[in-house]
C-alpha cells in the first residue's frame, strides 16, 4: 500500500515509529562517535548505498563479509557491476577451496563491507561468526570497513545484543539456510556443541584507534534480521 493511501491513524503510527528509530540511531551515533567511531543516519536504503558507494574509491579492491543486509539494498550488484577489483565469493559456481582463498584475499583488501549483528545504544559492535572470515576483517586488515545496519539491528546492551544474535538471528539463518543446528528446530539457543556451530567467535568494537577505518551507515528501514 502507499503512503498517501494509509488512514490517517496509520500514517501518524508510522510517522512516530519512523521519529522513533531516528532518536534510538541519533542515541547511537552519539556513542560510536565518543568510541571514534564515525556514523551517520540515512532514512533509506537507496541513500544508504548512494552513501557507501561514496566512500569506496574507484579501482579499490573491496571485500565483504556476505550479509543479507548488503544483498538486500543491492550494493552487492553495484560493487559487482561498478569500478571496482570486487572479491566475489558468493558466486554459485565457487568451491569450497576457492571460496576460503578469497575468504583470505579480503583481509587484505582495500575495503571491506558488512552489517552487524547488532548495534548497542552504548556505541558497540557485537558480532558472532561460525567461520570467523568476516569478524576478522572487521578487526583488522581492510584499511577501510563499511557497515550497513537497519535500525532493526539497535539494541540496549551486550547481553541484548547476544540474546538477539543467539535466539533470534542464528536460528532464522540456520532455518533459512536448511542448516542441521538445534536453534533450527528449537528457535532458540541451546548452547550447541554439533560441527556445523554457527556461534564460534563473539567479538566487540568498543573503540577503534583510527578514526578513518570503521564507518557506520545507519539505516531507517529495517533490513536483514
Ligand atoms: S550455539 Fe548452537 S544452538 Fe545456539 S544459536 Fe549457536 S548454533 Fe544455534
Amino acid at each position: 500500500m502507499l503512503r498517501e493511501e494509509l488512514s490517517p491513524e496509520m500514517k501518524k503510527t508510522n510517522e512516530s515509529e519512523e521519529w522513533y528509530h531516528e532518536m534510538q540511531a541519533g542515541r547511537v551515533i552519539k556513542s560510536l562517535e565518543r568510541n571514534n567511531i564515525p556514523a551517520i543516519y540515512i532514512k533509506t536504503k537507496e541513500e544508504a548505498v548512494e552513501k557507501a558507494l561514496s566512500l569506496i574509491p574507484k579501482g579499490s579492491k573491496v571485500g565483504h563479509g556476505g550479509s543479507l543486509t548488503l544483498k538486500q539494498i543491492g550494493i552487492i550488484d553495484a560493487l559487482r557491476a561498478g569500478d571496482f577489483r570486487f572479491i566475489d565469493f558468493t558466486k554459485p559456481e565457487i568451491n569450497q577451496e576457492e571460496r576460503e582463498k578469497l575468504f583470505k584475499e579480503s583481509l587484505l583488501a582495500d575495503v571491506f563491507l558488512m552489517s552487524t549483528n547488532a548495534l548497542t545504544l552504548d556505541g558497540k559492535l557485537v558480532n558472532i561468526d561460525g567461520n570467523g572470515n568476516r569478524v576478522a576483517a572487521l578487526s583488522y586488515g581492510p584499511s577501510k570497513v563499511i557497515i550497513v545496519a537497519g535500525v532493526n539491528k539497535i539494541v540496549v546492551d551486550y547481553e541484548a545484543a547476544i540474546q538477539r544474535i543467539k535466539n533470534y538471528v542464528t536460528p532464522i539463518h540456520a532455518k533459512r539456510r536448511d542448516r542441521p543446528l538445534p536453534c533450527a528446530e528449537t528457535g532458540s539457543c541451546v548452547d550447541c556443541r554439533v560441527e556445523l556451530r554457527s556461534c564460534n567467535i563473539v567479538t566487540i568494537i568498543e573503540h577503534q584507534r583510527r578514526t578513518d577505518r570503521i564507518t557506520v551507515i545507519i539505516c531507517g528501514e529495517e533490513l536483514g534480521i
